[in-house]
């Protein structure tokens, strides 16, 4: 790291998030400084696919002029305008008719907030109010799953399931309860179907609503295809399973669709998919591929009227963001969505994505690897020590991290979660370009191999 150089300067200036902040010091940032379509360039000029789409969003890819442009338009005219005590503009208004009209029916009313976490938050609290609305206080616990990631604020934080999030900041509140996350790899006992493996956490699930009680609980929050838990595809009839309990206990369905929306698994919304019909939404990423912070949950006409009678009586709904709506964003996000549509982007998921799919599953022969799963645009590839027993590396992330810095160096940005790599990258990829992604990661596949060899 060279003095006054842009490594230093971000050491001595810049904590992280997610980020071991000692190693960071240890070994520096790498700076990106442009995009162009999939693929990343940092400040030594060094070219990376995007593997990763950034964070699971950046859809229509880097640079984008037509994106910039939507920005820059709205900037010239309004750059900022509030949506709070009566007031709104035309690009949240056009946003939220275009989400109410793309997303599942059922779902009819859109609130804006700057972040997933903030979402997730927003998701509570209407929960909250609303089974306040109904004269039953004490309806307000979550069920979340382990392994779920919905955020990192102190209410989302405490849906999320993951150790990481957790540890260190007294984590999770005591109104979630977390129950077995549907990973048939992972969980599923020796000799146990897919069948039988959904079976018992339906029943885990039943058993986690009597011993809590259903006139406790307000919600079940789910990813309909986990991410950052490690790409997990539930089995099939998992979350029909899940939603058939829900509503017989009158508890209200949210879909994480936060890095599922908007195509990436090949279908708009993987609710459409998994045959969920969701009272709340959750949205944000692809929503602008990540080109301006925004997120919304979208949520039923049911929960609306109730909320909407409830704050008449109170006065006001009293939750909202400076940038709820925002301007530039809405509109970012109205173009960006316009692109994903002209371009055939959700089916260009679907056929490239069937394609990453085969291509990734030619490594499940492979000594490390001990699965390879995922659907659409999203994908990931388990290493293990031992593949008849699926023993773990030791200790968890080891080689999961040195996997990752290889193919960095092999020019290709992918993610480890801890031993599970994960591929999601920009929805505009060709084939070719999956070939190419899957050439690089090979190598430093093989790179690993040698390294636990010696
Ligand atoms: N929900 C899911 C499924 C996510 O993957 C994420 C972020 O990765 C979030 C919520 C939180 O979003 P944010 O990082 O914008 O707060």
């Amino acid at each position: 790291v060279l003095p006054n150089s842009l490594q230093a300067r971000d050491i001595a200036y810049q904590m992280h998030p997610y980020t071991n902040a000692r190693r960071h010091e240890r070994i520096g940032p790498m700076v990106i400084e442009r995009g162009e379509g999939i693929h990343v360039y940092d400040d030594q000029g060094r070219e990376y696919i995007e593997g990763m789409a950034g964070l699971w969003s950046v859809g229509v890819g880097f640079g984008e002029k037509r994106l910039v442009e939507a920005a820059t338009r709205q900037m010239s005219k309004l750059p900022y305008y509030h949506t709070f005590t009566h007031k709104s503009h035309e690009p949240s208004i056009a946003l939220a008719e275009k989400l109410v009209k793309i997303t599942p029916a059922g779902l009819d009313h859109v609130f804006f907030t700057n972040s997933g976490s903030e979402a997730n938050d927003t998701v509570v609290k209407i929960a909250w109010y609303y089974n306040n609305a109904l004269g039953r206080p004490n309806k307000k616990k979550f069920i979340a799953r382990v392994g779920g990631y919905h955020g990192i604020t102190v209410a989302s934080g405490s849906l999320t399931g993951i150790q990481v999030n957790q540890k260190g900041f007294d984590l999770p509140l005591p109104f979630v309860r977390h129950i077995t996350t549907p990973h048939f790899y992972r969980f599923g006992l020796p000799g146990e179907s897919e069948q039988a493996f959904t079976d018992r956490l339906a029943k885990e699930l039943e058993d986690v609503i009597a011993e809590e009680g259903a006139d406790t609980i307000a919600a079940f929050i789910g990813e309909p295809v986990t991410g950052a838990g490690g790409v997990v595809v539930p089995p099939v009839g998992y979350w029909e399973r899940v939603q058939e309990i829900c509503r017989k206990n009158d508890i209200l369905v949210v879909a994480d669709e936060v890095i599922n929306g908007f195509g990436r698994i090949g279908t708009m919304f993987a609710s459409e998919h998994f045959n969920i019909r969701p009272d709340m939404l959750v949205l944000s990423k692809q929503i602008t591929s990540s080109y301006q912070p925004l997120a919304a949950v979208v949520f039923s006409d049911a929960i609306y009227q109730a909320v909407a009678d409830h704050s008449e009586t109170l006065g006001t709904f009293g939750h909202g963001y400076t940038a709820s709506g925002h301007p530039v964003a809405t509109a970012v996000g109205l173009e960006n969505l316009a692109i994903i549509e002209e371009r055939g982007l959700v089916q260009n998921a679907a056929t490239v994505g069937a394609h990453l799919q085969k291509a990734l599953r030619g490594f499940a022969n492979h000594p490390l690897v001990g699965e390879v799963r995922g659907v659409g645009l999203i994908g990931a590839v388990e290493i293990v020590k031992d593949k008849a027993t699926k023993e773990k590396f030791d200790p968890p992330g080891k080689v999961g991290t040195y996997l990752f810095e290889r193919a960095q160096e092999h020019g290709l940005i992918i993610r480890n979660m801890q031993d599970s790599i994960a591929f999601c990258p920009p929805m505009i990829i060709t084939e070719k370009q999956v070939d190419e992604v899957i050439a690089r990661f090979a190598r430093a596949l093989e790179d690993t191999q040698a390294w636990i060899a010696a």
